[in-house]
């Protein structure tokens, strides 16, 4: 589910978060004469909607009894079915929307049982400190979530009177941090209310049982995949509805190799329809529609591949590709009065990649440097840093790290430094500290910072 949630509050979800209002919409294109009625938009081809209400009643059921029968027990699940109290209801949720963005359900389970057992109620994780909360988000990646999960609390806590907003419009509105993908989770599951979600598997399910194989990313495609969303969830089950629909992406209508025979709405499902038939029936070939010019179709130049299936849907723009970096690391370590090894840390700034967070001292480098440039660039940090005499001769080269964070393909060379006495850091520089390795692994570290 991670990867699919990351894509839609990045793109499509993202998209949730960037949702392009109708006004928004209006902005951008050319704007009316005054006095002239707005042009209304193209309607959106009818083979690629539901337009059969008989069909959208028949998809719900079979969703929702599949669901029922086959959803994975999950915390978060647990409480929304079994928490009488709303805001609590709405924060359960919420908590697990946030930690599920960018993450796998199988990660997120123990930092989200980690997470409630100590912040239980919204007032209590507006009384936590950031570094708290830093700490217990250390290893589950893309901090920022953490900090504003936390400053949204402070705010529900301070100017919402301890009220979690009651609709979807509301929870947009309000919370720093919740887009529309976050907002409409929120509010179906936990409010019931009739309101559609879009996230990564809902796109894919959505782009093949209709068969819509432009960017899946386009503000186009989205506008028209939330529609969809919102005319087909279900009016007394939203949000197990919702769930179902997610579900479904996650576990059966996967990227790769769906299982289109154990799928619980293959007989909607016109990718598969194409795949078997070659032609679809009740709705037209793919090629069929919009006669070259769908905005909702394949492109003309990359038509359907029938060695690929139903996998054709959806397909997205190629992505940018993540800057290289390059950074040199220094574990800086010492004998503790106890006798215990110990490393030096210290803190990133508040704002940025990484914010906040705990590392052993770094200097990112320029590019393609030659091993013996670098040495001597990080004994000259280290030496201005900490007034010790390092010498670049006395840095051993331990290796390189990999890390990939979601734009950043980062490398960390990683040098060790082992040191006699003490070393008096300036006060007014980064805030650091010794640790053993203990504390580092219960400190609010990344997880590059783990490897290396
Ligand atoms: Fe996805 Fe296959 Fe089900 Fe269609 S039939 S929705 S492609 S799993």
């Amino acid at each position: 589910m991670s990867h699919l949630r990351a894509a839609a509050a990045r793109g499509l979800r993202r998209s949730g978060r960037r949702a392009v209002s109708p006004a928004g919409k209006r902005r951008k294109g050319a704007s009316p004469r005054r006095g002239a009625p707005a042009p209304a938009p193209a309607p959106p081809p009818a083979r690629h909607l539901f337009s059969d209400p008989a069909e959208v009643v028949a998809l719900r059921g079979n969703l929702l009894a599949w669901y029922d029968k086959c959803k994975r027990d999950l915390p978060w699940r647990t409480l929304a079915a079994t928490e009488p109290d709303a805001d609590r209801r709405a924060y359960a949720v919420w908590v697990s929307e946030i930690m599920l963005q960018q993450t796998q359900v199988s990660t997120v389970i123990d930092y989200y049982n980690r997470w409630m057992q100590k912040w239980p109620t919204l007032q209590a994780l507006a009384q936590a400190s950031l570094e708290e909360v830093n700490e217990l988000w250390a290893g589950l990646g893309y901090y920022s979530r953490g900090k504003r999960l936390q400053e949204a609390a402070r705010k529900v806590v301070s100017e919402l009177a301890g009220q979690m907003p009651r609709t979807a419009e509301d929870l947009q509105k309000l919370l720093p941090g919740v887009g529309r993908y976050t907002a409409g989770a929120i509010a179906s599951i936990s409010y019931r209310q009739a309101t559609g979600v879009v996230d990564g598997n809902v796109i894919r399910v959505l782009c093949r049982l209709r068969c819509i194989g432009a960017d899946s990313s386009s503000p186009a495609v989205i506008d028209r995949l939330w529609d969809m969303a919102n005319a087909l969830v279900d009016r007394s089950r939203p949000g197990d509805f919702n769930q179902a629909l997610m579900e479904l992406g996650a576990t059966v209508c996967v990227p790769r190799a769906p299982l289109c025979g154990e799928c619980p709405v293959k007989q909607h499902c016109q990718a598969r329809r194409r795949k078997l038939f070659g032609k679809a029936t009740a709705v037209p070939d793919v090629e069929d529609c919009g006669v070259g010019d769908c905005p909702l179709c394949p492109p003309a130049l990359e038509p359907w591949d029938s060695s690929l299936g139903v996998t054709n849907f959806p397909r997205k723009a190629a992505k940018k590709q993540p800057r290289v970096a390059r950074t040199a690391t220094c574990v800086l370590e010492r004998r503790g009065c106890h006798g215990a090894q110990e490393y030096l840390i210290v803190q990133r700034p508040s704002s940025g990649l990484l914010a906040g967070l705990w590392e052993f001292p770094s200097l990112p480098l320029a590019q393609s440097l030659q091993e013996e440039k670098q040495r001597e660039l990080l004994a000259d940090h280290l030496r201005a840093w900490t007034g010790w005499p390092v010498v670049a001769e006395g840095l051993q080269l331990i290796g390189e790290v990999v890390h990939i964070f979601s734009h950043i393909h980062q490398t960390y060379v990683v040098y060790s430094l082992p040191l006699d006495g003490d070393v008096t850091l300036d006060p007014a520089l980064s805030p650091s500290r010794w640790v053993t390795e203990e504390e580092f692994h219960a400190s609010a570290v990344s997880t590059a910072m783990k490897k290396v």
